[in-house]
């Protein structure tokens, strides 16, 4: 359905039905006091529906409703494989309901429905069945044994876990929180963010008709100042899993202080370096991935590659080739099946991208290509692809996370300067390497203070790699084995042997 023509998609778009409502205990249910707030689509500027904004209420409610379903055990005393069954329903149900999911993400964040429905819900529904898959595989240890004791340590769920997530992958984001703490045996109870409500309650709808029990999770839409902050304050939760900008991700940390002390874990951004050394074995692949690895998703991706790095040898010839592939990534129709590059999240993130590119053009960047908003007429916050040469290391650009399509160029002459500028940042998310040596490249993995370090690729890892930061990149893996530890506590039992002799 989704390959059609962009008829056809509208089409579909057209009959879909929206959801609004906040999921708690099983029920759909509006505000407690009635609140709602517009949900805008970023592609032509309308209006979606009036969702729900979820209050203090609303919040108490849910985590009541989570904290009951955990101590009845209705889910976390389930056996391993009846749980498993369910997360497999779970994968199933989304995976029969994937084209309804793609079209509500693109309505909701402007991003293209090729990358909708080809990327974000099949690796949504990936981290669902990779979880699934995973949680019949967990063992606890023995200790070295002992003619006197007998000690084990076992991992234990939570309890009721608050999932706080972004607007630039929400299906998937809320997936790489929801399915490890519900495969540990969490309750859940998730808040997207409010530019893009739509995916996560559809999703907790789902869950309910695969078979996981009412207030297992639930979804409360809202801002983040009213519902985000009562979930994280709340005295009832015991862990906040969090994505997000490094602003709130403080907040959450005094929110945890000033609270009850649960635990946070916190995926912040980046400002990414992608270095190309003079040996770089393939320009063209190396430009590709330069390019898209800032302009994928109109550069709202923690790890967009926003600070590109090459050797002073090889820069004139390989930035031409970055902006050849850079013409080729033309914003259009999020509806339109050919298109590779929507519109932004929001008019609020859209005029912060812009207000960047003023910066760097003030600070004395000479922009190459793009710069301006684009396709005003159709209602929507497009900006085009945009790239700087001879960005300063210490200029605005090469420090602050952007979260929009703007690329900034640097050069280098050594190894060591090449390092040294890739580490000069607050942030320590992703970091790109593009070499033929070995020696190098391995150098630089072990140099490069950053959480995923990718060699002659971009992005090259899937959900069996942990996902994380370094530095204010934040702290706590996603993704991979290493994700199910920060849903759960570790308890040591000791049986002392011969007490009844
Ligand atoms: P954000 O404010 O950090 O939003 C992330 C989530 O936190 C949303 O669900 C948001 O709710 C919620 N939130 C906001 N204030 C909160 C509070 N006081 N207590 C609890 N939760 C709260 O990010 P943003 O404003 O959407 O984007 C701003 C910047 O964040 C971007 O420019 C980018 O630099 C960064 N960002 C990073 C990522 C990432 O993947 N690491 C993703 C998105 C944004 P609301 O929706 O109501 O705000
Ligand atoms: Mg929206």
């Amino acid at each position: 359905m989704l390959n059609g023509d962009v008829y056809d998609v509208r089409q579909s778009a057209a009959a879909l039905c929206f959801p609004t409502e906040a999921l708690i205990d099983g029920v759909s249910v509006a505000a407690r006091d009635g609140t709602r707030f517009a949900n805008i689509s970023p592609g032509d500027g309308r209006c979606l529906g009036e969702v729900v904004a979820g209050n203090a209420v609303d919040i108490d409610a849910a985590v009541a409703a989570a904290r009951a379903a955990f101590d009845d055990g209705r889910w976390r005393d389930q056996s391993v494989r009846a749980k498993k069954a369910v997360l497999h329903a779970f994968a199933d149900t989304l995976a029969a309901h994937a084209d309804e999911l793609a079209l509500l993400e693109t309505l909701d964040t402007g991003k293209p429905i090729g990358d909708a429905s080809t990327v974000d819900i099949p690796l949504a529904i990936d981290t669902t069945r990779y979880y699934a898959e995973a949680l019949d595989k967990i063992y606890g240890e023995v200790a070295p044994p002992s003619p006197t004791r007998l000690s084990y340590a076992v991992n234990e769920p939570l309890g009721v876990i608050g999932a706080i997530v972004p607007w630039n992958f929400p299906l998937h984001m809320a997936m790489w929180k929801v399915a490890p703490a519900l495969a540990m045996g969490n309750s859940v109870v998730l808040k997207p963010a409010e530019q893009s409500p739509m995916s996560a309650i559809r999703m907790g709808q789902l869950a309910l008709e695969a078979g996981l029990p009412p207030g297992v999770l639930n979804v409360v839409p809202g801002t983040g100042e009213v519902a985000g902050q009562a979930l994280a304050r709340h005295m009832d939760v015991d862990m906040i899993a969090f994505t997000g900008s490094g602003v709130v991700g403080r907040l959450l940390m005094r929110y945890s202080a000033d609270s009850n002390l649960k635990r946070v874990s916190l995926e912040l951004g980046g400002k990414s370096p992608q270095i190309v050394f003079p040996d770089c074995p393939n320009f063209e692949a190396a430009a590709q991935a330069a390019a898209w690895a800032i302009f994928y998703n109109q550069g709202q991706v923690c790890t967009a590659a926003s600070r590109l790095l090459v050797h002073c040898d090889v820069k004139a010839d390989f930035v031409k080739r970055v902006i050849a592939v850079a013409k080729t990534i033309v914003p259009g129709d999020p509806l339109d099946p050919s298109t590779r590059f929507g519109a932004m999240i929001s008019e609020a993130q859209m005029n912060t991208a812009l207000r960047y590119i003023a910066i760097a053009e003030q600070e004395g960047a000479e922009r190459l290509i793009g710069g301006s908003r684009v396709r005003q007429d159709s209602g929507g916050f497009y900006v085009e692809p945009t790239i700087f040469d001879a960005v300063n290391p210490n200029a605005t650009l090469a420090r602050e996370e952007v979260f929009g399509p703007v690329l900034g160029v640097i050069e280098f002459a050594t190894d060591e300067q090449a390092f040294a500028i890739a580490n000069d940042t607050v942030y320590g998310l992703a970091a790109g390497v593009w070499t033929a040596s070995l020696e190098r490249a391995h150098t630089a993995a072990r140099r490069l203070k950053a959480g995923l370090v990718w060699v002659n690729g971009w992005d090259s890892c899937d959900i069996t790699m942990p996902f994380g930061g370094f530095k204010q990149s934040g702290f706590g893996r996603d993704r991979s084995l290493h994700a199910l530890a920060k849903y759960a506590d570790l308890k040591a039992v000791t049986f002392t042997l011969g007490a009844a002799a």
